[in-house]
């Protein structure tokens, strides 16, 4: 069988990556160039364009070429491919985002939003795979809180492309305004952007310089620093309520946790499997016991740590079209050297 190959492409705020995948087998090349957000979107789409049509010249030989997957920032308008507000991109409110993507290449692009594309790279290439879990929800924290759901190995899109939005899931009613124009979301306790505000909150004028990332703060509460620990126990109790919400609703074998911030899960889980434990009767009668955790038994409902790094956004964009060709089913295995351990 002639070795297929897939180009995905992640659009994020600062940077643009453009990738060539071997299905079934690895990332072949990257390209990573800045996103340029203030020259508007056509410019980023031409960017976009020029470096999926290299690759394409450049892996073309001896494989045959099945497509090509971008994964955007949402809230994305499906099946029409338009984006809508897009906090770190202004001026891009109501791009037709897909219908430019098609115009310039003349092929098919299949467009989803970022956190769904990296659910369906965790689905099929991490813990999805390592439970044998038909269905997961993953929520992604990093800028803001992404959230994707995978049905029998479908990313579940809702009626208009805009299911999987528990970053926005109100968590406190009376809580932090949130841009969406809800109060108390998820993604004001969870984010990296809200474990920042919190810190800038909790040290001014108490600890100078005040740490300016998830990653400092994760550095201070490691040393015991009461503020920092309690800036993670209360987005893992935000994580917590949804979680529970979610799990009542969907009732799936698996909630997988990514993005930069899930680094600190030492820091959070206690706070986050409380509230789980104490909101949700469907966890509790489905909580695995210690001997089917080990064995990640897909029979019960499993809360855990995402098994890809930073590469989940670009490799589930490569899957997209396999996915949609039914082609990565097929597979069986989709094996993946370019994501960190
Ligand atoms: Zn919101």
């Amino acid at each position: 069988m002639t070795d297929r190959y897939t180009i995905g492409v992640d659009l994020g705020g600062t940077n643009l990556r453009v990738a060539a995948y071997a299905a079934g087998n690895s990332l072949l090349e990257t390209i990573s160039l800045p996103t340029r957000v203030e020259k508007g979107p056509d410019r980023v789409m031409d960017d976009m364009c020029a470096a999926i049509r290299e690759l394409e010249k450049r892996h073309a030989d001896g494989r045959e070429f099945a497509g090509i997957g971008v994964g955007t920032p949402g809230p994305l308008e499906l099946p029409e491919g338009k984006l809508h507000s897009l906090p770190n991109f202004p001026g891009w409110d109501g791009y037709p985002m897909l219908a430019s993507l098609e115009g310039r290449l003349g092929q098919r692009v299949h467009l989803e939003s970022d956190a769904n594309v990296a659910a369906l790279a965790e689905y099929h290439l991490g813990s999805g795979r390592s439970y044998g879990a038909a269905s997961l929800c993953m929520l992604t924290l990093g800028t803001g809180v992404g959230n994707g759901i995978i049905l029998n190995g479908h990313i579940w899109d809702g009626n208009n492309g805009m299911g999987g939005e528990a970053g926005h899931n109100t968590v406190y009613p009376e809580g932090i305004h949130c841009p969406c124009g809800n109060r108390g979301c998820l993604e004001q306790y969870a984010s990296a952007t809200a474990l920042i505000h919190a810190a800038k909150i909790r040290y001014t004028g108490k600890r100078d310089p005040v740490p300016t990332s998830a990653a400092e703060i994760a550095n201070l509460a490691r040393e015991g620093d009461q503020d920092a620990l309690e800036i993670f126990d209360g987005a893992g109790r935000a994580l917590g309520i949804s979680l529970a919400t979610l799990i009542n609703t969907l009732n799936l074998p698996l909630y997988v946790v990514g993005g930069g911030v899930a680094g600190a899960w030492d820091l959070f889980e206690t706070a986050m499997m409380e509230e789980v434990h104490s909101r949700s009767y469907v966890f509790r009668f489905t909580e695995p016991s210690e001997e089917e955790r080990r064995q990640r038994s897909p029979r019960k409902t499993s809360i855990v740590h995402a098994e890809l790094g930073s590469e989940a956004g670009i490799l589930g964009a490569c899957l997209l079209p396999l996915v949609a060709n039914g082609v990565a089913k097929s597979l069986g295995t989709i094996h993946s050297c370019a994501a960190p351990a």
